[in-house]
């Protein structure tokens, strides 16, 4: 009734939703002055090639610390950078830091691995991201070749002529390109083919039920069939037990990621890792953990 149309408008000036509007707005404030106060951070997930138990790359995962929050995380701030248009100037600081440690460990020995990168819809512009690419590996100085980016369903979506020369003009300076939390977006397969995807991430979602629920493991089994004919490498995220690692391994998944081997780590604490993984080259992945 009008009545109660009456009310539901009167309640978007609840004190309630005021005060969520109002945090939403300092957060905007405070993220705006998180790059110049050097708040961020990387997280470094290792990635292990579940055949032969080796490290082979990891996940850069941004962190805000914040001066009095703590630690925000990425699910909390990152949709306000995209509303704001700040992940442009964030997704590039990414990028550079994380091209930057990877070749500092590069430099130091360890031993290469593929560093991946998130991106967001807004940074899938060929002007801006080739740009922003090129000049993250010309001051680093890693190979082209080492470098993944990490694109959404939702992302290659949005704007699909764009994304299709934007992705062509990356994967033509060498750089890899996986797409991420497959199964959760549109999963057309026409984009399979469309662009030239050298990596699938399968979504933890499908991961959790396995090796129990029968169809997430049908799922899994018929995602990893496609992407091998497509001669695209499957990547399982958010692997914890090792029923479900015994069962992608069964399945001939290439690459693990997830707590089970180990969390998103601090830089310092992953080339610990290296550093440990360099003296046990054989070592099994879950004997990696810390
Ligand atoms: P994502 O790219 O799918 O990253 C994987 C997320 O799963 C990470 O969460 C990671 O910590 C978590 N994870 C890994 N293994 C496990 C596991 O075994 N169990 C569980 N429950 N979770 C696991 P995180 O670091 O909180 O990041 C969340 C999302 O934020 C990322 O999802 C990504 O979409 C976004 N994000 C993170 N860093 C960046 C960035 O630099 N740029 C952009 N655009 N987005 C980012
Ligand atoms: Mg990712
Ligand atoms: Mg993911
Ligand atoms: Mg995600």
């Amino acid at each position: 009734s009008a009545k109660e149309n009456g009310r539901n408008s009167y309640q978007f000036f609840t004190p309630e939703l005021n005060e969520r509007a109002q945090t939403r707005l300092t957060l905007e404030t405070e993220l705006r002055r998180a790059l110049l106060r050097d708040e961020f951070s990387l997280h470094f997930q290792p990635q292990f090639d579940l055949a032969s138990g080796r490290l082979v790359g990891a996940e850069a995962l941004l962190r805000w610390q914040h001066p009095d929050r703590g630690m925000i995380p990425p699910d909390q701030f990152i949709p306000i950078a995209e509303e704001t248009g700040l992940i442009l100037p964030i997704g590039a600081w990414v990028l550079r830091h994380a091209c930057s440690l990877a070749q500092t460990w590069r430099n130091e020995g360890l031993q290469d691995m593929s560093i991946a990168v998130n991106i967001s819809a807004l940074q899938v512009r060929r002007d801006i991201l080739e740009t922003t690419v090129l000049d993250a590996l010309g001051n680093s100085g890693l190979p082209a070749h080492l470098l993944e980016l990490e694109v959404t369903e939702s992302a290659l979506m949005a704007n699909q002529d764009e994304a299709t020369s934007t992705l062509a003009a990356i994967h033509t300076l060498g750089v890899k390109l996986a797409i991420d939390d497959f199964g959760t977006g549109y999963s057309s397969l026409a984009y399979l083919k469309r662009f030239k995807l050298d990596k699938l991430k399968i979504d933890r979602t499908f991961v959790r039920g396995l090796p129990e629920d029968a169809e997430d493991a049908h799922l899994t089994e018929a995602i990893i069939g496609i992407a091998h004919h497509m001669g695209m490498a499957v990547v399982a995220e958010g692997i914890e037990t090792e029923a479900q690692a015994a069962f992608l391994t069964h399945l001939k998944c290439d690459l693990a990621q997830g707590y089970l081997y180990a969390k998103p780590l601090k830089p310092e604490a992953f080339r610990q890792l290296l550093i440990k993984l360099g003296d046990h080259p054989a070592s099994k992945p879950a004997s990696s953990t810390a």
